[in-house]
């Protein structure tokens, strides 16, 4: 049994229409699945120049290639659209239940068109696809609609949900899509691409089962695997991570890390284990990038000290098939809610320079329920504190709000005017380049962000890999696709031919040098990341490094397939390559989407971890593009290039070529 069903389902919400297509095999390893999946379609089917908020631009819910065929850590299910944020490619991950619940259904993926006149839910299960009036849903928040949907669709088994709360519903350009209870697949405005359809919720009920061609191997796979989650160091209490975090500030060298190192750590706090540590080493930006750990000290960041995050987790929460559970539910406002990330903490704390605590769980808890990117957000309010600051919008614009620096009962009441859309919140729901636009006086300068897209809670002064991929990567501002910490987590010299080994210890002048090695070591990343959005596989798994997370003998033994780690990785540049291609068909700028300068180190700063730090981004794009085969000073991928991959012709038949329509409405 392929892991993979091999039919993809077309909702078309201007007719009312859901229709079938089938996939061929040859599809799948070209693109594998997921993103790849994603990517191929709306490549191919998607007009030039599509209105992002308008009814041609197509919205896809992909599941990854392995998830359900045995292998651990690949429940990850994959959002794709043209953004309203960036008006790039955009794309978006969360974990949960969703990405098996699409398979479950019999689909590798949906694909939603059109436009509907008024709110719509799609409905699956295994007698197929409906659309159902969702009008009495509308204005409800993500938790609310998730928890009218189970009621109201009850049956023998939960339905996984996937919907918008009322940012996507407003159209705020940093809304994404919620699923399981408030988790986000936050990124790229996705969540007002589904508000502009009017599409308020996917639900999802189906029970075919999911398989693999060798399920025996796949087993013996990830039992070996699981060995390497539930062995794991003895962790240190939290209040030693800052020291941890300023060891490594101090140490003269930069230190190859090993992402096995990063399993306990996750196990016991999840991704909050690192947000103090991470302010000491450098890595976390404090007061909108322009400030350092001398000014967010240990006084300031005990507020987010591990264990006082941890004190109020009631249960670990795991997505589908992960033996980890980074993830935690804890007790919040009479219900439950679930644990903030370290990116949340991080924009809701230092880089507002806050130290509440009970308001970064009230912020976020909002947000989640409002369906708004944190990141975002977080970034947006910082550029309008600087604004402030600098007088470039005064109390006249903020209906007489203060906006001062670690004030979160501002940054609060802030967050309830972006999700109500009122005042300033107008406008700051829509990213903070477009309110620094809106207000001028050089305020771009201060938005920092990429193509758009307010960056995430890792400085590239501290590793430059941040601010090339956010720079080169078609969702531009994405920090999840490749870092130089990443390329030494992930150990791809260990399975993949002619890659460079980093050295143990090595001079850390070296991080910030344009050469072949950190061509070579930025591409690798993309194409592994691409690989693994094909396949539905957890990044976090993925830093277990792939001599000891064996995602390409799982791709062999669930498809039957006999690639090698190579053509596996030639898959990944295949997808990496066809999203480049849908922003070069958009006519974009590539130079455009480049990261803000002052988080490239321009101007350096003056004093703490990254004291002194520039990045050579130009060369380090030029040197990018050039090596992954596009051209080196356009960013354009060269005909070279899609002879090798072989994307010049279109490897899905036609759209005349979909089967058996199932045409259904409400
Ligand atoms: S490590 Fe965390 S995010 Fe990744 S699959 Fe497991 S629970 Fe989900």
């Amino acid at each position: 049994m392929k892991p993979y069903r091999g039919r993809i389902l077309w909702v078309d919400l201007t007719a009312g229409t859901c229709t079938n297509e089938e996939v061929p095999e040859s599809v799948y390893r070209a693109y594998l699945g997921g993103l790849g999946l994603a990517a191929t379609i709306l490549y191919d089917r998607m007009p030039a120049g599509a209105d992002p908020l308008g009814s041609d631009n197509i919205l896809a819910f992909v599941s990854g290639l392995l998830t359900g065929a045995g292998s651990l850590f690949t429940g990850r299910w994959m959002a794709a659209a043209k953004s309203p944020l960036t008006g790039t490619w955009g794309d978006a991950n969360c974990g949960g239940t969703l990405s098996p619940a699409i398979k479950q259904c019999g689909y590798d993926g949906i694909f939603v068109t059109g436009a509907s006149d008024h709110p719509v839910y799609l409905y699956v299960d295994n007698h197929g696809p409906e659309l159902r009036d969702a009008t009495a849903l509308w204005g409800k928040d993500t938790i609310e609609t998730e928890a009218a949907l189970k009621k109201l669709v009850a049956g023998n088994r939960e339905p996984s949900v996937a919907c918008i709360g009322p940012s996507g519903e407003r159209l705020s350009l940093i809304a994404g899509i919620s699923n399981d209870g408030g988790r986000m697949a936050a990124r790229s405005g996705l969540g007002a691409v589904m508000g502009s359809k009017m599409l308020k919720a996917v639900v999802l009920s189906g029970s075919r089962p999911i398989g693999s061609e060798d399920p025996r191997e796949m087993t013996r796979l990830s039992r070996s695997c699981a060995q390497h989650v539930t062995h794991g160091i003895p962790l240190p209490p939290g209040w030693a991570m800052p020291v941890l975090g300023a060891a490594l500030r101090h140490l003269p060298t930069a230190v190859r890390m090993d992402g096995r190192l990063s399993i306990p750590m996750f196990r016991k706090w999840g991704t909050c284990g690192m947000d103090q540590a991470s302010v000491e080493w450098g890595d976390t930006p404090v007061r909108n990038w322009s400030g350092s750990e001398r000014d967010y000290h240990r006084k300031l960041s005990d507020a987010i000290d591990p264990d006082r995050i941890l004190a109020r987790e009631q249960r670990k929460y795991h997505c589908y098939s992960c033996p980890l559970g980074c993830g935690g539910i804890c007790a919040w406002e009479g219900s439950e809610a679930h644990k903030p990330e370290y990116e949340t903490i991080a924009a809701f704390s230092a880089l507002l320079m806050c130290t509440d605590l009970d308001a970064v769980y009230a912020i976020n808890d909002r947000l989640n329920r409002a369906g708004m990117d944190t990141i975002s957000a977080g970034g947006t309010i910082a550029w309008a504190m600087e604004a402030w600051e600098k007088g470039v919008i005064t109390s006249a614009d903020t209906d007489g709000l203060e906006l001062h620096w670690g004030d979160s009962a501002v940054v609060q009441r802030l967050v309830e005017l972006m999700i109500a859309r009122e005042g300033i919140g107008s406008l700051l729901a829509d990213g903070s380049l477009q309110a620094a636009r809106h207000f001028g006086h050089g305020s771009e300068s201060f938005a920092i962000q990429a193509g758009g897209q307010e960056i995430a809670m890792h400085d590239p002064r501290l590793d430059p890999g941040y601010a090339l991929h956010a720079s080169v990567e078609p969702t531009p501002g994405r920090h999840t696709t490749g870092c130089q910490v990443y390329y030494d987590m992930y150990r791809l010299w260990t399975r993949v031919t002619g890659l460079p080994r980093p050295r143990l210890l090595s001079a850390k002048a070296g991080k910030y040098r344009a050469d072949a090695a950190q061509a070579a070591i930025a591409v690798a990343n993309s194409c592994f990341t691409q690989l693994y959005n094909g396949a539905g596989l957890c990044m976090f798994g993925a830093m277990l490094g792939v001599d000891n997370i064996p995602v390409f003998e799982w791709l062999n033994a669930a498809t039957g397939w006999h690639m090698t780690p190579e053509e596996y990785m030639t898959a990944g540049r295949r997808i990496q390559t066809i999203r480049q291609l849908f922003n070069v068909r958009e006519g974009i700028d590539l130079h455009s989407l480049t990261i803000s300068p002052r988080a490239a180190g321009h101007p350096p700063l003056q004093r703490g971890a990254n004291r002194g730090r520039s990045i050579p981004l130009t060369a380090l794009m030029h040197d990018y593009w050039e090596r992954i085969g596009w051209g080196a000073d356009t960013g354009v991928p060269t005909a070279q290039t899609l002879r090798e991959l072989g994307i010049e012709g279109n490897l899905i038949p036609s759209a005349a070529a979909r089967g058996h329509a199932s045409t259904s409405s409400e």
